[in-house]
């Protein structure tokens, strides 16, 4: 059994996790760390409390998806306590990365921006189409819920990444949104488009727009279950793994293809 500390437990991650975790035999949900402790915890429950380094334990695998800060404290926590750490927290800034990464020096992250299984999937099928359609021009469209603090969302930049990469492009080639008399398209150039409304949870589409035809990549996540599925899948991988560094999604999902359980 493995046990699970959440920081951020009371929001929307951090209770899809609690959900995933409850149907899951082989982790349970020792404590749950939040700096807004809902009132009403229930008893025989999960410990709740507001600091990671009063109620961590050694054995315990932390999962934060919190705010950056949040994900710096839960990684600096992790280091000084040899605790295997998974953090999804996106919009961190370059030098609150380079603290995580710092600390996975000293013990084992995995660190996505995005844990759907399908969004890897997504990722890869992009890569596979970006050489072929060298010319096309490349269009990114995100939605997610009216309570996203950032835009566009961290998958997005990654799907731009990967386009930008493949064509040897800078940060600056990204366009986010169009309006007035900008012109024609430039031939480098990425549009980034990011819709905030209501209770979507998570919509990618990369558009592939060439002479008379086009293709669309799309990912739709209907529920926070599939990030759930995905962290669950990353907290067994890390609680094996005994080398400190830091891990993708990619390394989790290819050592659990060798044990069929992604
Ligand atoms: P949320 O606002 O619903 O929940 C965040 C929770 O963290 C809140 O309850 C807040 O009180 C708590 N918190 C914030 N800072 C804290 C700190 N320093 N210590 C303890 N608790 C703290 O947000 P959410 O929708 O659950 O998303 C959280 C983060 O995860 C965001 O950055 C979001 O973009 C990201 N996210 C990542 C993935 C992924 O797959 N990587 C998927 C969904 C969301």
């Amino acid at each position: 059994m493995i046990p699970l500390v959440v920081v951020g437990a009371a929001g929307r991650m951090g209770r899809a996790i609690a959900e995933a975790a409850s149907g899951s035999p082989d982790v349970t949900l020792r404590a749950c760390v939040d700096r807004a402790v809902p009132t009403g915890s229930e008893p025989g429950g999960p410990a709740w409390g507001t600091d990671l380094g009063a109620v961590a334990r050694p054995g315990d695998v932390v999962i934060e998806f919190s705010s950056a800060e949040g994900a710096v404290a839960a990684a600096r926590l992790c280091a000084e306590r040899g605790l295997p750490l998974v953090s999804g927290t996106t919009a961190l800034d370059p030098g609150q990365e380079a603290a995580v990464r710092e600390a996975a020096a000293r013990v084992p992250i995995v660190r996505a921006a995005n844990f759907s299984l399908g969004v890897l999937a997504l990722k890869q099928a992009l890569d596979a189409v970006l050489g072929p359609l060298a010319g096309w021009d490349v269009e990114i469209i995100e939605r997610h819920h009216r309570g996203k603090a950032d835009a566009p969302s961290g998958t997005a930049l990654d799907l731009a990444r990967r386009a930008r990469e493949a064509r040897g492009w800078g940060e600056e080639t990204l366009r986010h949104g169009r309006h007035g008399k900008g012109g024609p398209r430039n031939d480098a150039e990425i549009g980034m488009h990011a819709l905030r409304g209501g209770t979507w949870i998570g919509d990618h589409t990369v558009v592939l727009a060439g002479r008379g035809e086009w293709i669309e990549l799309r990912h739709v996540a209907q529920d926070r279950g599939a990030f759930a599925h995905g962290v669950l899948t990353a907290a067994r991988f890390i609680s094996s793994v005994a080398a400190p560094g830091f891990y993708t999604l990619n390394d989790v999902v290819r050592a659990a293809a060798t044990t069929s359980t992604v």
